[in-house]
C-alpha cells in the first residue's frame, strides 16, 4: 500500500519507463508482487497448491516480504552478490558516489531495519534520503525512487561536464532495483527446485515452481 506522502515523493515517470522496459514475465511478476499476490507459501496454501507456507530456504513462515529478508546463508550470499553487482552498475552509470552510498544504505535496511542512519549521508542529500525513507525500503526494492534523486544526479553530471541524461539514469536504476527483487525470487525458486545448496533440510511437500506468476 502506498501512503499519500510516499505517492507524492515517488518518481512515477522513471518507474513507468522502467516497467515498460522489463521483459513480459518480470513485468507480470512485478505487478503481482507489489500487492503481495505471487506464488509464495501463504498464497500457495490458500490456493490449495501446497500444505506448508514455510520458506524453502529457512523454514520460516513465508509471504512475499520474506523473500529478500530471508536470513538463510544461501539467501544472504545471493543478496550480497546482488548488492555488489548493483554497486558496480551504479559506477558504470557515473552515479554521484554520495548518491550511490545514500541509495545502497536503505537497501541494506531491507534486511536490517536498524539501518540506515541519516548520519551516513551528507547534508545536501538528506532531504532526498528522508524522501526515500518515506517511500520505504520495500518501495525502493519495487523500483520506487524519490523524485529528488534525478535533480541531484543532474547536478553531479553537470559538475563533471557530462552529457548523460539524469532522467534515463533514474529509469534505468528503477529497472535495476526491480530486477534485484526478481533475482531474489529466482534464487528462492532455485532452492525450491533443489538447484541451490542450502544448509537446512528441504521441507517435504514442496513443489517446483520456477516460473514467475
Ligand atoms: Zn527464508
Amino acid at each position: 500500500m502506498v501512503t499519500p506522502e510516499a505517492e507524492s515523493e515517488t518518481n512515477w515517470t522513471s518507474l513507468a519507463r522502467a516497467m515498460r522496459s522489463l521483459p513480459a514475465g518480470v513485468k507480470r511478476w512485478t505487478t503481482k508482487h507489489v500487492v503481495g499476490m505471487c506464488g509464495v507459501g501463504k498464497f500457495k496454501v490458500r490456493w490449495g497448491y501446497d500444505t506448508s507456507a514455510a520458506c524453502p530456504c529457512c523454514g520460516e513462515f513465508k509471504d512475499h516480504l520474506h523473500i529478500p529478508r530471508c536470513m538463510a546463508p544461501s539467501t544472504s550470499a545471493e543478496w550480497d552478490r546482488r548488492i555488489v553487482a548493483l554497486d558496480s552498475w551504479l559506477e558504470t552509470q557515473v552515479t554521484d558516489p554520495a548518491i550511490k552510498h545514500a541509495l545502497l544504505s536503505p537497501l541494506k535496511g531491507v534486511r536490517d531495519p536498524s539501518l540506515p542512519s541519516i548520519q551516513v549521508v551528507p547534508g545536501r542529500l538528506r532531504s532526498a534520503f528522508q524522501s526515500q525513507q518515506c517511500i520505504g525500503y520495500q518501495g525502493l526494492l519495487e523500483g520506487k525512487l524519490s523524485r529528488q534523486w534525478a535533480p541531484l544526479q543532474e547536478e553531479y553530471l553537470q559538475s563533471r561536464g557530462s552529457q548523460r541524461s539524469p532522467t534515463l539514469w533514474a529509469s534505468r536504476l528503477s529497472h535495476q532495483l526491480i530486477l534485484l527483487g526478481f533475482q531474489m525470487w529466482e534464487h528462492r525458486n532455485l532452492v525450491l527446485g533443489g538447484q541451490c545448496t542450502v544448509t537446512r533440510a528441504q521441507p517435504t511437500g514442496q513443489q517446483r515452481d520456477t516460473q514467475p506468476v
